[in-house]
């Protein structure tokens, strides 16, 4: 089994490129982002606790977020063999990477490499402020970058757009402060124990997926 991690500012294009490679490779996409917007979506009262933080940019509470990820890697796990997982936005801080640890650890999992997505803030900023989601199926749009066929409709599923509560441009500068805070000393984290792939994502998502590809192969056959 290959595991990874997506580590990189918001906006680098985590989701854009886990949405790709588990659909091109059949890897289970987990992102703690998501697990929280589902439980928003739900009105659970997880997700009532973690909107504030949330809509503010910044981190929810270790304890909320490190259950959510356990149990759904245990139910993927339980439901199916995929060939691999992908993390996206999780771990965020260095106590989470020792949280991720012992969850793997838990399930006979490994880490195979943690892929570093790197890109200036003046480039990651109009990406998020610009981007829309699909309400149905996820998939994800950009006002500039990758505008829908149907201003406001999904070209996938035919789902309605819409925007993160978070994408809005304060929150997107205090999740850039946290990350430079809180989630950079991660990248140190990984280098000193030799998983870390660095990733030049200021391209398209086309071109940052070709690099992606060829740096995860060269990774496997070193
Ligand atoms: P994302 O979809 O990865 O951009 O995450 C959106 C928001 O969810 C973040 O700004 C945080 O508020 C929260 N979040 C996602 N993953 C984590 C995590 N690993 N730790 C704490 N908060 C998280």
């Amino acid at each position: 089994m290959k595991n990874y991690v997506f580590l990189g500012a918001p906006g680098v294009g985590k989701g854009t490129m886990s949405n790709k490679i588990c659909s091109d490779e059949g890897y289970a996409h987990i992102s703690t982002g998501d697990l929280l917007r589902a439980e928003l979506k739900a009105g659970s009262e997880l997700g009532t606790t973690a909107k504030e933080y949330m809509n503010a940019g910044k981190l929810v509470p270790d304890t909320l977020v490190a259950d959510l990820l356990a149990q759904g890697l245990a139910k993927i796990c339980a439901e199916s063999e995929p060939p691999g997982f992908i993390f996206d936005g999780y771990p965020r801080t260095v106590p989470q990477a020792e949280l991720l640890q012992g969850i793997l650890e838990k399930q006979g999992l490994e880490l195979t490499g943690v892929v570093q997505l790197d890109a200036a803030e003046a480039v990651v900023l109009p990406r998020l402020t610009g981007r829309r989601l699909c309400r149905a199926c996820g998939a994800i749009f950009h006002l500039l970058f990758g505008k829908p066929k149907v201003d406001g409709v999904c070209d996938a599923c035919g789902g309605e757009l819409y925007q993160r509560g978070d994408d809005n441009e304060e929150s997107v500068r205090q999740r850039l402060v946290e990350y430079n805070k809180q989630t950079m000393p991660l990248i140190d984290y990984y280098a000193t124990r030799n998983l870390l792939i660095r990733l030049d994502a200021e391209g398209t998502p086309e071109e940052n997926y070709v690099l992606l590809t060829a740096a995860l192969k060269e990774w496997e056959n070193r």
